[in-house]
């Protein structure tokens, strides 16, 4: 399977990482406010870039480039791609995985294989608005808790991620939240931009003021909290 989308440069991914980014098309979520709705709801028709291609690219770079980071859609649901990770570790590149943490699987195969360097894994919401927010009428959140519970304790470093919007989180759900990641080393809040690239329409941002009451909420839960993309 090809990956779909390719940023060539990103300073932003993966800490101070100089990271090429892969993104891969099709995902077992329709979060409504997804900014990927393009790859997650038409993954036949994304673009397919050779895999050769992005190994040269990785060859000519290395020593240059620092990190890989996979991410969609959800990549887990690529069949082959640890074999893929496999071979961009054997170049000497980090990894960085993204996922929403329905394949704990995988990430523990990944993980045990020596082939990530960080987790990111986005927390939706509080348990009970889990379905909800991920655009499901149904889902099995035992996958997701069995995730969470793993990066919690896998020794590899990781952050769990939410992105607010008004529409789906208050500052009950961050204290459930919290408690659910209780000892978890990063945490970020992620300010939700509305664009034409998202599933739905409309949603709103949090603004910082609200955004900094939710920080405050989760801080005593995890060692590292901090607002993404608010500055
Ligand atoms: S936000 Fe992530 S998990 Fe949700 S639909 Fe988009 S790619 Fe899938």
């Amino acid at each position: 399977m090809d990956f779909s989308g390719w940023e060539k440069l990103s300073l932003v991914d993966y800490d101070d990482n100089l990271t090429t980014t892969l993104f891969m098309a099709g995902c077992n979520f329709r979060c409504p406010f997804c900014q990927n709705s393009d790859l997650v709801l038409h993954p036949e028709e994304a673009p397919k870039i050779p895999w050769e291609e992005i190994l040269e690219y990785l060859k000519k770079r290395q020593g240059v480039l620092d990190a890989v980071c996979i991410t969609g859609g959800e990549p887990t649901l690529m069949p082959d791609l640890l074999e893929k990770m496999c071979e961009i570790k054997a170049l000497g590149y980090k990894i960085k995985l993204d996922s929403n943490g329905s394949n704990p699987e995988l990430l523990k195969k990944a993980a045990r294989e020596g082939l990530v360097d960080y987790f990111a894994m986005d927390i939706k919401n509080a348990k009970e608005k889990y379905p909800l927010t991920c655009g499901l009428k149904k889902m099995d959140l035992s996958k997701i808790e069995e995730s969470v519970s793993f990066l919690l304790t896998s020794g590899i470093p990781y952050e769990f991620r939410t992105t607010i919007i008004e529409e789906f989180h208050d500052e009950e759900d961050m204290k459930k939240i919290g408690e659910w990641i209780k000892g978890a080393e990063r945490y970020a809040l992620q300010l939700y931009i509305d664009s034409e690239r998202c599933i739905e329409r409309g949603y709103h941002s949090i603004p910082k003021e609200k955004a900094e009451r939710f920080l405050e909420i989760v801080k005593p839960y995890v060692k590292h909290a901090k607002l993404r993309s608010y500055e």
